[in-house]
């Protein structure tokens, strides 16, 4: 993912028109457009583009979201087709999450935290990129975890080889002698 070189350069956050000033307050888009994060967060309650290209940020509805917007429609509050434009989004949403979980299952443990790493380097915080994020880092802390007990596992057997030998093979050698 060679994202770093096509950042362009952007001196000013386009909704505050305000410099960047802290490095940490800096946040890429996934079409590589940077705003101050709480800019951004703010802006991303009202729509859901990018506010210079206008691309699609994906917003994710949560399954809380959609039981609560239900609620609102059994009350009258809300509009069946609002409901069920909710409902379309969450269902995206898991097929989007499901998609890209299967792609980083195919990846290799180490392209993987090559990902991992530039993502958190240019610190995205669309829901995509912390979604990314939460899987990457699942599957490295998964691995390690199945490395540790391999490891534990082989110790384990070296010491029961090890004690079999100790036990049996003084036995075997008067045995064998006669
Ligand atoms: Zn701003
Ligand atoms: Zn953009």
């Amino acid at each position: 993912m060679a994202v770093s070189s096509r950042i362009p350069a952007q001196p000013d956050c386009s909704i505050c028109l305000s410099p960047f000033l802290l490095p940490g307050e800096k946040t890429y888009t996934a079409c590589r457009h940077t705003f101050h994060q709480a800019c951004l967060q703010k802006w991303l309650e009202k729509g859901d583009s990018c506010p210079i290209c206008r691309h699609l940020l994906i917003k994710f509805v949560s399954f809380e979201q959609v039981s609560a917007a239900a609620q609102k429609w059994r009350k009258s509050q809300l509009s069946e087709s609002e409901l069920k434009q909710l409902c379309e989004r969450f269902q995206k949403g898991i097929k989007i999450k499901a998609n890209e979980k299967r792609r980083i299952e195919k990846l290799r443990i180490e392209d993987i935290k090559k990902e991992y790493a530039v993502l958190e380097q240019l610190n995205f915080r669309d829901d995509f990129s912390l979604i990314q994020l939460h899987l990457m880092k699942e599957k490295i802390e998964n691995e390690a975890r199945k490395r540790k007990s391999n490891k534990d596992f082989n110790c384990m057997l070296i010491f029961i080889v090890a004690f079999c030998i100790f036990i049996f093979l003084p036995n075997a050698h008067p045995k064998s002698k006669r």
